[in-house]
């Protein structure tokens, strides 16, 4: 058996199985089975060589009810519509269990960006502005970095949108660089969330974080902040990787020591290390906590049964499949899932949308202070749920989400 369960079939079967747990409508649930809107634009570029092609490019919106749509611009060769439906559902559900006010979307270009110059990312990504310009907005929808772009895309989708609007605006998306309205801790706070869910976790079930040792696949920017603070709090780092391979060290890498693959691609393997594995091999390695931070559909039902961690954090989004999942949860191995372990992205999102409005920057400690209360809140949250009903920590993350949406839905009513 193939287990390579697509991301919309596996968000829509993650959220037919959490129902089950709340006390909500069944109007509202078939609602949220659906996006809103789904945006596809085609998107001409002239290449440096003079020629042109034509990209297509997404912006799904899934749901409103609690903010205006928030979610990344994910710029890879995979990307399609249902891809981008299944991403803004986690995305609405993932504000709802921060309790931000914020709804779900999610879009992007299919393209491999590596295969672009820089001012041909610069193009596509201004052109593809224009394209959605009618459907987003500071106050309707508010995209992100995500997989395959970064704070300079940002920089350029802004300035896009502020030079055909007229006005500068930084608030139409956030993850921007700090110098036009970014907020410090921004490009961190991923890793930063999926550390401190990490360390909860560890306290919830009464280890020491100075016997834990941890294994992070993906070395990119979610990966190596989770790493590198989880290794400054304490715990054992034993291996990490990047597209082209892990590294391990049964008694700890330095990792302030190995390159992340956003400094230089391919320097995980750089590092002197005793053992070099393949990823697939990380995903088996007998340690206590396994971090898959670097795609999707990583643990299948094909290696789940050779995954020997004894707890899972999920930094990716959606990188254990709805099959994995289940044996996984029939086998008592907890998975904190991503719209919980990840959530500390958009949560700094949404102070960078506050910097914005006020037009005042917070200093990185008010940063790194609201995120580490807003994610405990999150975590005590949810933590409930798990303790008072017995249900898994992902079921527990959707109760909280979906009670908070059921509530809103409710409340609002259906126009007309
Ligand atoms: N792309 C990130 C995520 O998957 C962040 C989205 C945002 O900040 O709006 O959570």
């Amino acid at each position: 058996m193939t287990d390579t369960e697509s991301t919309l079939s596996n968000a829509r079967r993650q959220l037919e199985h959490a129902v089950a747990n709340v006390d909500i409508d069944s109007g509202v649930v078939e609602r949220l089975k659906h996006p809103t809107r789904v945006q596809q634009v085609s998107i001409p570029l002239r290449r440096d060589d003079g020629t042109l092609e034509v990209f297509t490019g997404y912006r799904a919106q899934h749901d409103d009810v609690r903010g205006p749509y928030k979610g990344g611009l994910r710029y890879h060769p995979e990307v399609t519509a249902e891809e981008c439906i299944g991403l803004s559902m986690w995305m609405t559900w993932k504000c709802a269990v921060m309790d931000l006010p914020f709804g779900g979307g999610k879009g992007g270009v299919a393209v491999d960006p590596k295969t672009l110059s820089e001012q041909e990312r610069e193009r596509l990504t201004r052109r593809f502005a224009e394209e959605i310009r009618d459907v987003i907005g500071p106050k309707q929808d508010v995209p992100a970095p995500d997989m395959g772009t970064d704070p300079q895309t940002m920089a350029w989708f802004m300035d896009a949108y502020s030079m055909q609007e007229g006005e500068t605006t930084p608030g139409i998306v956030t993850g921007k660089p700090p110098s036009i309205g970014g907020s410090h801790g921004r490009e961190e706070a991923p890793g930063r969330s999926v550390a401190i869910v990490t360390r909860e976790a560890i306290d919830y079930y009464d280890w020491d974080i100075e016997e834990t040792n941890v294994a992070v696949q993906g070395f990119g920017s979610v990966g190596a902040n989770a790493a590198r603070l989880l290794d400054e709090w304490g715990a054992k780092i034993v291996a990490v990787s990047d597209v082209d391979g892990a590294i391990y060290d049964p008694d700890g890498l330095d990792t302030n020591d190995v390159e992340g693959h956003d400094e230089r691609p391919g320097m995980v393997s750089g590092y002197d290390a005793p053992e070099s594995l393949t990823n697939a091999e990380l995903l088996e390695l007998d340690v206590d906590v396994l971090v898959p931070a670097a795609v999707s559909n990583v643990i299948t039902a094909d290696n789940v049964d050779d995954v020997q961690a004894k707890l899972v954090v999920e930094g990716a989004n959606g990188p254990t499949t709805f099959a994995a999942d289940t044996i996984l949860a029939e086998r008592g191995v907890p998975v904190i899932p991503d719209i919980l372990a990840n959530a500390g992205g958009v949560t700094v999102s949404y102070f960078e949308w506050l910097q914005d409005i006020n037009r005042r920057t917070w200093p990185l400690d008010r940063v790194h202070e609201e995120l580490e209360t807003e994610m405990l809140k999150a975590w005590n949250a949810v933590r409930a749920e798990v303790d008072e009903r017995d249900l898994t920590w992902r079921d527990g993350a959707y109760a909280v989400a979906l009670s908070r949406i059921g509530e809103a839905k409710e409340s609002r009513g259906l126009w007309p």
